[in-house]
């Protein structure tokens, strides 16, 4: 467990910008997993890091700094989530079933869906998601054109 304290991200990140806006750091190495590594201040994760930074307080027990691009070498803190592990699980099903764009990119998400707990899940076929989630594919239409707010069971749905 990390302990959050204010201002210890590095001041010598550096980082490319790529075409899914992932900020690639250059300027740390990566473990086995792909994370970048911060060794002076007792190996930390860089992404753990900033995604503390972010929210101005330490990950919580048993949540994970999630990927929503997937890049574990990304550090851009709009990537970066506190989730559950279930969560994460769960985030990773759901992309498998997305579009792949090739190269080993960024899976194709065309919407992005927020249960009535909050739980955000991203998916492409809103037929599937309808039947998984046993909800009105109509509804959650009538969210993503504008029409409805949240669905009749209290689920949002955007374009993202
Ligand atoms: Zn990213």
């Amino acid at each position: 467990m990390s302990k959050y304290k204010k201002g210890r991200i590095p001041k010598n990140i550096e980082y490319i910008i790529d075409s899914n806006n992932c900020f690639i750091c250059t300027s740390h190495t990566k473990n086995k997993q792909g994370y970048i590594k911060i060794n002076r201040q007792g190996h930390y994760l860089m992404h753990r890091l900033i995604l503390e930074e972010k929210l101005g307080r330490s990950i919580k027990e048993d949540y994970c700094a999630c990927h929503l691009c997937d890049n574990p070498s990304c550090i851009n803190p709009n990537h970066l989530e506190e989730h559950t592990k279930e969560w994460n699980n769960k985030d990773r099903t759901n992309k498998k079933r997305g579009i792949y764009l090739g190269n080993g990119g960024p899976p194709k998400r065309n919407f992005k869906a927020i249960s009535p707990e909050g739980i955000i899940y991203y998916s492409n076929n809103q037929h599937e998601f309808a039947r998984e989630h046993n909800l009105n594919r109509n509804n959650i239409l009538s969210c993503l054109n504008g029409r409805l707010k949240s669905c009749n069971k209290g689920w949002r749905f955007n374009y993202e």
